[in-house]
């Protein structure tokens, strides 16, 4: 991953979020293939299985980690973009993480879209 100089996107979407990130994708589809991605674990194979010409890295699922590994990938500094479809109407048993990721979003000034509006412009951007 580290010789490869493509934008590197991330991708997680809570599970009510979820249809909503493949059809984000889907209609990104163009732009994103020409990127790499990494995604948590279950929305990562969703999109695998949607669009498997994508070049997703999987991490594990959200609950497991993998919020927390995409953390330390923004703390290398080696992510351009968070796409972060969070559902706030649901709890969530990760939520610690989830906070500790959109914080170190903040404070590595990555540029994150916790909604599909925001996702919208910023990945015409990237
Ligand atoms: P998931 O994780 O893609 O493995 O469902 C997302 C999350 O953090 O809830």
């Amino acid at each position: 991953m580290t010789d490869d100089t493509r934008p590197l996107i991330a991708l997680i979407a809570h599970d009510k979020k979820k249809p909503d990130m493949l059809a984000w994708a889907r209609s990104h589809h163009d732009r994103l293939v020409r990127r790499r991605l990494v995604a948590t674990g279950t929305t990562g194979s969703l999109l695998k299985a949607d669009m498997p010409d994508l070049d997703i890295a999987l991490m594990k699922s959200g609950p497991l980690g993998g919020d927390q590994q995409i953390g330390a990938l923004i703390v290398e500094g080696r992510i351009d973009l968070l796409v972060f479809l969070v559902d706030p109407l649901s709890p969530h048993p990760h939520d610690v993480d989830v906070k500790a990721l959109t914080r170190l979003a903040v404070v590595y000034d990555v540029p994150m879209a916790c909604n599909l509006a925001t996702a919208d412009r910023l990945i015409t951007l990237v």
